[in-house]
This record gives C-alpha cells, structure tokens and sequence, in this order.
C-alpha cells in the first residue's frame, strides 16, 4: 500500500476531498484553496454568498523581440469564468433526542442504501467523530420484510457515543455533518468523497497555472458555493463577474460498471476529458464546443463527447446570467457519484488540465 502515501501531484486533491464543506458551510475549503494558490492570483475576494472569485489578469504577448517584450496584455481582454462548485453533499443537524443521538436533514442528493455504518464529522463547537445508521434492529433480528426495507434519511441517526448533557454542550441544531473517507489511489484511480467536486478545483488552478504565461484572458477562477442544491453561488458570481465566456467543471456520471448497458453509461473511465453537449440545465454553446473538440483533436488530447440525459452543472447558472453567456462544461468522468468511492481516472484528469490550458493559451 505504499502508493496510497505518495500523492505526488494529487496532493492537493487529496487535501480538498478530505475537508469537510457541507453546501453553505464551504469555509474550510476556500481557506484551503486561498492557503495554496494566494501567490497565483492578482485579485482574490469573497463575496457575500461565500463564492472565493480568484482573478488571474490575461498574460503578456510571449516574448519574440525586444519589441514585443515591450507589449501588454490586450487592453479589454476575454472575461472567462471557471466554475468550480466547491460543496459536497451533506447534512444538517435538525433534532437532537433525549438520548444525545443526532437527527439530520441531507442537502444534495443522497442514495441512502449508500449511507447505512458510515463514519461522520459534526462540525460542533469541535469537530466530533460519529457513526451513522438507520433506526431499527440489527439484521440478526429484523424481519425478513425489514431486511428489505431502504430507510430514508429521516430514519437516519448519528451517534456519538456520549452523554445527552455533553451532545447538548457541543452540538446545536444547523450544525453541518459530513462523511468521512480517507482518500486512496487504487490502480488508476482516485477515489474517495466529494470527488464530485474538488476535482475541478484542482484541474482549474493546474490548468490556470499550466497557462499562467501564455493565457489570452482575464480568467476568473470561482470556487462556487452550494451547485448541490441549485447552482445557487454560480448564479450571482456570474451576475458580478459578467463574463464572456463561463467554463463549469465537474464531475459527470461513468456509468461503465456491471448492470449497465453500454448505452447507458454516457462516458467511460480512462478514455479522457469529457467535452459536454447537453445536460438538464445547460446546452453548451455550439461555437465553444467546436473549439473544444477542434483543440482536443489537434492536440492529441484524449477526450469524449458527453450526453447527460439528467443532472446539471454551474453552466446552467452562467448561461442564464444577465443577457446570457457563452458557456460549456468540461466533465471529469466520475464512477460511484455521490457516494464515498467516487472514483476518477487519473489520465482524466489530466487531460482535463491539459485541455483547458491549451484552450486558454489558443
Ligand atoms: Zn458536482
């Protein structure tokens, strides 16, 4: 197992998918981010939502001459935005009983046959460790009808193994709750939480420094908040930020496992970045996803085209903002989504970086 010690270059996503950043709690991940990028950006703020909007000012014409040493960046330059949601799927604290046991309502869509025996972080007054099950008897004693019974998140209780008087000290009602897995690299995966969506916050900064001496915009790179219940940070980040083109990245279903039909499995692991045509609340600008592929093909870059017949991305809100925006999804194509084995590809990933820089230097 000495593989899973050495990140290397994925170092950094293992940190990001690590964190805890409940949609609405996403702290934590933008005092990571800023941590670990600040010497990047000309301009960094924070906007009321909780959106971290890094600006990166379009570099220099590459020096050929003295002359052309002399030359600026173009005086309006392209306004990208890259959208990255940086939240996960979680919960919230909504009851404690009389037992100190936790009740919790999830924001993001769970599976819940995903959520049975599952490690928890409360984030209280401290960061507490809790086990999470559902109500009922164990499966020694169930019934053959219980055994077949999928519980709901309301059936959901975490415990934290301490005493009514102490849970009450500690926890309070909105306190956000999280899964806790350990990030591994197994064969050519990555897998781990929250893949879905940390993994674009580190295909962006790589691509924004890959490009860093030859990108021909104005790229702002936004870790977005809570996309897992709306597209709700990329939605006024946009509005600020107007820009002329929107980038999201994210996660898209790989459904190339067993019990799927090829047909079904919109892309698959290891055969590149997925270059995305339509899902439920984007179409991608036509124009955009010429010079996607058109790059792509030109660059050997290993990519698919991408058809989700339901989910969305941060594209949709950028689309929409305003008068409306040219936008575009890039996908890292994601087995197991929205569970703690959310596996990528680490070719994918890469291309994904290397796509975006070549299209920020083209
Ligand atoms: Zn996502």
């Amino acid at each position: 197992m000495s593989d899973n010690t050495d990140f290397g270059e994925f170092e950094l996503l293992r940190r990001l998918t690590e964190a805890a950043g409940v949609s609405g709690r996403e702290e934590r991940i933008r005092d990571l981010i800023l941590a670990e990028t600040k010497d990047m950006w000309d301009e960094t703020h924070t906007d009321a939502m909780g959106n971290l909007i890094c600006l990166k000012r379009a570099a220099r014409t590459p020096a050929r001459s003295r002359r052309a040493d002399k030359k600026t960046a173009p005086a309006n330059p392209t306004r990208v935005m890259l959208a990255c949601h940086m939240d996960e799927i979680g919960f919230y604290v909504r009851y404690i009983d009389d037992d100190g046991r936790l009740r919790v309502q999830n924001v993001g869509g769970f599976d819940t046959r995903n959520l049975f025996a599952r490690r928890v972080l409360v984030q209280g007054k401290q960061d507490l460790v809790g086990v999470m099950n559902a109500v009922g008897r164990p499966v020694h004693l169930a019934t053959d009808e219980e055994k077949k019974k999928i519980p709901t998140v309301a059936e959901l209780f975490i415990d934290l193994f301490l005493p009514k008087p102490r849970v009450s000290r500690l926890v309070q009602i909105g306190d956000p709750v999280t899964l806790i897995q350990q990030t591994a690299m197994i064969g050519d995966a990555l897998t781990g939480k929250a893949m879905d969506n940390r993994i674009a916050l580190w295909v962006a900064i790589n691509a924004v420094r890959k490009a860093a001496h030859s990108c021909r915009y104005d790229v702002y790179f936004v870790a977005c908040v809570q996309e897992e219940v709306g597209v709700r940070g990329a939605t006024t980040a946009a509005y600020a930020i107007e820009p002329d083109v929107g980038i999201a990245i994210d996660t898209t279903l790989c459904c190339d496992t067993p019990g799927i039909g090829k047909d079904d499995a919109v892309t698959v692991f290891g055969q590149g970045v997925a270059i995305k045509v339509m899902d439920s609340l984007s179409i991608s600008h036509r124009g955009l996803f010429d010079e996607f592929l058109g790059i792509a093909r030109r660059k050997k870059i290993k990519h698919q085209i991408e058809v989700l017949p339901r989910g969305g991305t941060d594209a949709g809100a950028v689309q929409r903002t305003r008068a409306g925006t040219r936008a575009i999804t890039l996908s890292v194509p994601t087995r197991y989504i929205h569970t703690v084995t959310e596996a990528i590809h680490r070719k994918d990933a890469k291309a994904a970086v290397d796509l975006l820089a070549a299209w920020l230097s083209a």
